[in-house]
Formats: C-alpha cells, structure tokens, sequence
C-alpha cells in the first residue's frame, strides 16, 4: 500500500483540503506532526529536522514533528512569522479505540483570532479585518474575538479604506468584492501594512452571509458592511469549527463622527507607531499611563479616533478636570485600578470555555477591585460628580454575585491547571470535603500503618513510600530483609534495599487512590459549574470593564496633565485655532527635554488661514507643525494639551504631507510618491480640514518644486479655505501672502554668528531673513572653498526681488544660466570636483545647497 494511501495519510489528507491555507498539525500520539509542503516550511520556520515517511521509496512525503506539550512556543513562532495553523487532534485516547482513532481539526490558529494572553498585546485591540471592495462602495468590518466586539464602517473609497486600516492596525486582513477591484487593493494594503497578514478571501455565498449574519443581530447596516461582517464571522467560525462563537457586540462606526487622521499624518505624527523603532517617541507612549490592559486599548483608539462632536468632547474634559481637581482620588483610584487585570479579555476566555483556574481566580480579584473603585468614586459628594463620572442614576451593577461565589469557591491561589493542586476551597462543597478528608485520613492511616510494621518486624528503618510508577510500598534495607513476614511479597529491587507489598497496604492504598480521583474528578465538575455561571455574567462584567476603561483613561490623561503641565483647551464649533505657548509633546520630553521653546499658532478660516513657515533646516518647522496637530488631537479626544491656553474649533480631517525623504523606503520614484499623495489632500481636504505640508516639492528639481508648491497653496487657500500650515525653505513662497490677506508669512528664529548658525526654535511673524542652508551646509562639514562659493552666490540671488519668482522660474533658470557661462574648465578643477562629489552625502542636501554646490562646480570647471 503506498505511504499516502494509508488511513492515516487519507485522515491527514483530508484535514489539508479543508484548510488548505494553514499549515496542518497533526496529532500522532505524544507529537504533532507536518507533511509535505506544510513540513518543509515548518522545518524551514522553525530549525526542525527534516525527515520522511517511507524514506528511499518513490512516494516519500516530508515531515517533520514537535512533541505536543512544547507546540505552543512552535505555534507562536510560525504566528510571528505570518502562518496559520490548523490543530488536528485526536477524538478520542488511543489506548482506549481500537482500529483507526478519528482525527479532525479543532481550531486553527491564526494571527487575527487568537484570545490568549500570550498571543495578544495587552494595550491593543487584535483586530481581524474582512474589506469587502466592490465598484460600487467599500465596507470594512473588525471583528476582536478577545473583546467581543465586531465594528462596521461604509468607506467612500479605497483610500479611506486605508485609513481605517493603519488606524485599527489589524494582524490580519481577508480581502474580498468585485474580484479585479479587490484584487488591485491588495498590494496596497500590503504596504501600509507591513506586519499584517494579507490574504484574498473570495469563496463566501449569499447564502452563508445571511447565516453569518444571524450573530449580529438587529442594526441596521449597508451591504457593504454587512457582507464584510458576514466574511469575517464566517472565517471566525470555520477556524473554530466546534465551538460556537461568543455573540458579538455590533459597533457601527460613523466616519462622521470622528476626526479622520489620514494614513500618512497617522505616521507622520508618530501617534501609536513609531518612525524609526524606538515605541518611547510616539505620541501615545507619552499619554498611556493607563492602568488596565483595556484602559490602554481605549487610549489608543480614543487616540486614533478623536471626536468632533463638541458635547461629547467637553463632557470627557470635564471627567479629565474631575481627576486633575481630584488629585488624592486620582491616586487612590490608580491602586485600585492596578488591581483589575484584563476583565475584558477574561469575560471573553470564559465565555469560550478556555479559561483557567489561575485566570477565574484573577477574574475573582479583579471583580472585588473593581468594586472598590465603584465604591470610591460613588463616594465623592460633589452633586454632579455621578453624571461627570459617568455614573448611571442607580447602582453601578459591580457583578458581586459572581464575584462572591469565586472567592468562596475558589483557593487562594488557583493552579494554572486543575490538575496541578488544588482549585477549590474543600469547604465549598460537602463531597469535597468528605473526599479531602478521605485523602487526609488516608495519609494518617499509612503513617499508623507504618508505626505499627516497624514494631510487629522490629526493622526501626522501615519506610512506608510511594512513586507514581510504582504505588505505595514499604521499603527495607537489605541487611533486614529476613524479618519480612512472609506473605509480604516482593516488588522491586533497589540500591538501597527491597521493596515489599502486603494486603492491609494495597487496600489503603486503593482506597487512597480513589478517594483522590474522585476528589480530582469533582474538582473538574465544579470548575465547569463555576466557568458557566461566570460566563452567564460575561456581558455585565464586560459593562463593568468598560467603566472601569473609561475611568482609567479620563485618571491617566488627568495624571498626564498634572505631570507635564498641560491645560485644559476650550473647543467649540468655531473656525479657529488659538495655542498660545504650545509645545511638542514628544519633543518636550525627549529630543528638547528641559529647554523646549513654547510657540503660539494663530488660525482662523474667515482671516488668516494659511501660515507659510520659513527657517533653516534644523530650526524646528516640523516639530512646530506635528505640535500644532497634535495638539488638536488631543483637545478633540478630550485631553489637556501642551500649552499655556488653547481654544480649538473643531477640525474635521488631519491631513499631512511630510518630505520626501521619509518616504524613500517605500522604493517608489519619490516624485511619484509625493505627487500622490499631495493630490489627495487636495481631494479630501474641506474647509474644516487642517492640513499640515511640510516641505512639498522636495522630491524634485528646485523649480518644478517650486511652482508645485505654489500651486498647492494657492489651492489650498482659494479652494478649499481650510487651515493649513506649509513648512518650505523654498524663500519664494513668502511672496505668496502678497496675493492674499489670508495667507501669512511665519518664520523659525535662527542667527548666523561667525558663519555659525545659532537656532531659537522661536516662530515669530515675517519670512525668514534667509534660508541659512549655507551655514547649515558649513555643520554638515562642506568645505571652506565650496562654502565661500555659495555665500556669494547666495548674496547675488537675493538681490533678485520676490516677484521674480513669483512670476516663474523661467527667468530665474535663465539668470543662473548667464552665470554659468562664464566659466572655463581645466583639470585640475574637474579632478577637485570629482573628489567632492565622491565624499559628499546627497541626501543631505537641501535644494538650495545642492545648487550652491553645483554653481560652485560649474564655477571651477
Ligand atoms: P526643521 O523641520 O526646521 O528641519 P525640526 O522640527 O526637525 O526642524 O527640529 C529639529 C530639532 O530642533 C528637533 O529635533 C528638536 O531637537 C529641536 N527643536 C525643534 N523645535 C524646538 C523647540 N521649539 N524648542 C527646542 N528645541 C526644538
């Protein structure tokens, strides 16, 4: 019979064609094993030997094996690395079934769907997302099976689709719709979500949508949605084919409700992930000083999805002010809520039955602290601490049924496994005491026993012993064995001596081991009482949770306030943006830690509307455009911010572009990249919107550059009449606040002392004086000949009047040509020119010193 044709090759084949997409463990007694493809890439994955069944014959198969009780660390690894896998058990013991034992998959593991702790990031929600992308609209749907919770959103378009995504950030994304729209999509996807696993998912009926849907429930939602809810819950199930799915909490997300941060400022930013590795620069590394696991998921989507519903943000700025007031409670609250856990996550294990007696216990602790916190804020007699505390009229349900049946029931330090001691309390029920006591007397019985061997044989070293090989025995040292009665009988030889049985010891023996199975059997009986009642509670201790979410974040943005002096920011429906002494929030505390230099921003839609920032390099245009945006995000998911005072009328959308070079990773033509991307704020942008430009048109040459950036603007202002600020070093474009009064020319303060360029990180009105990218140029160790070059070049550019410019490069591009002309070339000169170029780092390089230095070169050759 060949290899592939065995029962169990057919068994394995079988689990394979159903779930082609992930690598199949299959069980064989104490291993898992892999075959063919799957074992060549979990050898690969995992530094396994590979070997095969039927070695040296025609139909050999790879494979490769792990022993099932060291699984989980191979199963995190082939997670980490983007794998799914399947877990093929066995239904029934081996040792129990005669002929074939039935083997079938009883979950797959995949990135998108894992609820235990160990796969999960505590502070962040696990999302797996299904995008159904058809001609005629997108649906997004995400669904946390860890939290329960399912959110639906109808998107306009693929690029808002993208949006969502970098902004939930899920582990995993099923791809499906009109088949060539979606399968465009894809490698977009794939690259603003590196980490995630991205996967087509074509293969669902009308017909299982509907029946998918009947978890949902009653909301009303678009097609578009639904069909995405539907791909996600039946992947959810058909991973879990033998356990039906926890019912899950519908959230339809309005767009239209949020400040929308676009994909790209979403990075820019630094909200939750960070640009370069290091998770301290992030914005949300500042501000997360929450307490609860689920207090943390709360900050980062309040985070990545502030408000614009001014009620709503004014309510949680009154919660923050109660807990800056409040200080002595916002500490006392803090202990408590140290205490919680993950409520939320445990409510969930629960409910799908994965839950252990260390984790029921911490659900217990959990319980009872989350009382005391209620307890605590329910206390404060202000009269209108209920309602800015977000306390309902009547008693907070603090799930203490539950919660006092656990601590009755349960030990104080519950196994991780019921099988490793004791779970419960042997007063908690009377056959587990009578049981107990069965053991214990057991135990006093074989001591009796053995002080009365020793007399009856007279044998003082005699020992009563047990091993789990081989059961009770009484042990005696060789030289004694001839006073051993003599229908003891003889077990085992040892070093030490010889060890015996008798008919008494057996007995008590048996009647030990019973009383001790029955004691482990009961045990296993009231766990799985004790697990239904407390999943019965699951969706009020998850009510319970989300208080006790909301309450850590309101305490932890109060303590972040109280911290680094933040303030509370008027919001309102207005058109304007007043900071008054802002500050990074980052930068304050890292990069300029101690001596950060505090800048006021001034916008409003109906004046001055659009601010073109000038300076050096280096002078601080970024981070003062990032403050100002995240500024406005804090105020709108009702943080304090940076600032001495700030009011802020509410922003629909951030939208950003940042210079070109961060992009270049990203291995498109940059001017590409840039182009794009710049048109798509001009898409999106409203009047409401707050755009943030920082250096556009750097991906090109100076003047194609240039007149883009122009135009940009100018858009930007006449157009769309948004607030916007634009960080260039291109000087011309200070000409523009000549064309209109709604634009305004800021600059970043800096002096040139000795050649030198001393910053202030001070923005004041005006352009700036110039551009300083020759003394920057000088930092950057260009040398002296070169620099001397590009000083006077500079000096004859700016004799040139703004409206020059304004009027076109064409002129300006002739001018420099005339200069150029006058130039004669010999070889020494080209040799030095060879040998700058080869030590000069481009990318360094702005424009304007690119071209100093190419002027210089032209000079000397
Ligand atoms: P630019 O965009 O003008 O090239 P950046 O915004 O990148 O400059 O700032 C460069 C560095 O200057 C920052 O990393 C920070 O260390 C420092 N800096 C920026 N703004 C300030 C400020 N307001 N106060 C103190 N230091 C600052």
């Amino acid at each position: 019979m060949a290899a592939r044709d065995t029962p169990v090759m057919r068994q394995h084949a079988d689990a394979k064609r159903e779930y082609p997409e992930a690598i199949v463990f299959f069980r064989l007694g104490d291993f898992y094993e892999m075959f063919g493809e799957d074992a060549i890439v979990a050898a690969g994955a995992l530094d396994l030997v590979l070997t095969s069944r039927n070695k040296g014959q025609a139909d050999e198969i790879p494979m490769c094996g792990v022993p099932h009780h060291a699984a989980h660390g191979y199963i995190t690894r082939l997670l980490d690395l983007g794998h799914r896998v399947a877990l093929c058990e066995q239904l029934a013991d081996p040792a129990k079934c005669r002929g074939l034992v039935p083997r079938q998959v009883v979950k797959v593991i995949t990135p998108g769907l894992v609820t235990e702790d160990e796969y999960l990031r505590p502070a962040a929600n696990n999302w797996l997302a299904a995008a159904q992308i058809d001609a005629s609209g997108v649906g997004l749907a995400l669904l946390d099976l860890s939290t329960v919770e399912l959110a639906v959103v109808e998107l306009a378009d693929v690029a808002a689709l993208l949006a969502e995504l970098v902004r939930a950030g899920p582990r995993e994304v099923l791809v499906g719709g009109d088949q060539d729209v979606a399968a465009d999509v894809l490698p977009a996807i794939g690259r603003v979500l590196v980490k995630a696993l991205v996967r087509a998912d074509s293969s669902l009926e009308i017909s299982e949508q509907e029946r998918a849907l009947d978890l949902v429930g009653e909301i009303a939602i678009s097609d578009w949605e639904r069909r995405a809810a539907a791909r996600v819950l039946r992947f959810a199930q058909r991973c879990n084919p033998n356990t039906p799915l926890p019912s899950v909490r519908l959230i339809r997300w309005e767009i239209a409700e949020h400040l929308v941060i676009d994909e790209i400022a979403q990075g820019h930013l630094e909200l939750a992930i960070p640009a370069h590795g290091d998770p301290e620069t992030t914005l949300l590394n500042v501000i997360d000083v929450t307490r609860t696991p689920a207090g943390g998921r709360l900050m980062r989507r309040s985070l990545l999805a502030p408000m614009r519903h001014v009620p709503s943000i004014r309510r949680q700025l009154d919660r923050v002010e109660f807990f800056v007031v409040h200080s002595r409670l916002r500490r006392q609250l803090a202990t408590v809520l140290g205490e919680i856990g993950d409520l939320e996550r445990l409510a969930t294990r629960v409910e799908l039955g994965q839950v252990s007696p260390r984790e029921l216990g911490a659900l217990g602790g959990g319980l009872r602290a989350a009382a005391e916190a209620v307890a605590l804020l329910e206390a404060q007699p202000e009269p209108d601490a209920r309602q800015v505390l977000g306390l309902p009229s009547s008693p907070v349900d603090v799930v203490s049924d539950v919660a006092a049946e656990l601590r009755r029931a349960l030990v104080e330090r519950p196994p991780s496994m019921p099988k490793e001691g004791e779970v419960f309390r042997a007063e908690y029920d009377s056959e587990l005491a009578e049981l107990s006591a069965m053991r214990r007397a057991g135990t006093d019985h074989i001591v009796a026993l053995e002080t009365r061997l020793r007399a009856e044989t007279g044998v003082a070293s005699l020992k009563i012993r047990f091993t789990r090989v081989f059961g009770w025995y009484v042990e005696v040292t060789r030289s004694q064995t001839d006073r051993v009665p003599s229908n003891w009988r003889r077990k085992q030889t040892v070093a030490s001596g010889e060890r015996f049985t008798l008919d008494e010891l057996d007995d008590l023996a048996d009647r030990i081991a019973h009383a001790e199975e029955r004691h482990r059997e009961r045990e296993l009986e009231l766990l799985r009482e004790l697990v239904a009642l407390t999943a019965r509670a699951s969706s009020r201790i998850r009510t319970l949770a989300m208080l006790m979410a909301n309450w850590d974040m309101a305490s932890a943005l109060a303590e972040v306030a109280h911290r680094h002096d933040y303030c509370r920011p008027e919001v309102d429906d207005g058109s304007s943006i007043e900071i008054v002494d802002g500050r990074h929030p980052v930068v304050e505390r890292l990069a300029a830690a101690g001596r950060f230099v505090p800048n006021d921003c001034r916008l409003d839609c109906s004046r001055e509307r659009l601010m073109v920032l000038t300076g050096p390099n280096m002078a601080g245009k970024s981070t003062y455009l990032r403050q100002v945006a995240e500024i406005v995000i804090l105020a709108q998911m009702g943080s304090y911010v940076p600032a001495k005072s700030a009011r802020i009328g509410v922003v629909d959308r951030v939208l950003s572009r940042v210079g070109a070079s961060d992009n270049l990773a990203r291995g498109e033509s940059t001017f590409m990249v840039e182009m794009r991307e710049t048109s798509q704020i001009l898409r999106n942008a409203t009047r409401k919107s707050l755009v943030i430009l920082d250096e556009v048109g750097r991906g090109t040459s100076t003047f194609d550059g240039l007149a883009i950036a122009w135009a940009v603007a100018e858009h930007l202002e006449t157009v769309v009449g948004c607030r916007a600020l634009f960080a260039t070093h291109y000087h011309e474009l200070t000409a523009l606040s000549d064309s209109s009064s709604h634009i305004v020319n800021f600059s970043v303060s800096a002096r040139e002392l000795d050649g030198d360029v001393v910053f202030f990180h001070h923005v004041e009105p005006g352009p700036a004086s110039r551009s300083y990218g020759v003394a920057v140029a000088k930092l950057a160790g260009l040398p002296e000949s070169v620099l001397r070059r590009a000083r006077s070049l500079l000096i004859e550019f700016e004799k040139r009047p703004a409206q020059e410019f304004a009027e076109g490069g064409e002129e300006m591009a002739r001018a420099q040509l005339d200069l150029f002309r006058r130039v004669e070339p010999t070889t020494e000169a080209i040799e030095q020119v060879r040998h700058e170029l080869q030590n000069l780092d481009a990318d360094r390089l702005t424009p304007l010193e690119a071209l100093a230095l190419i002027h210089g070169w032209k000079r000397q050759i």
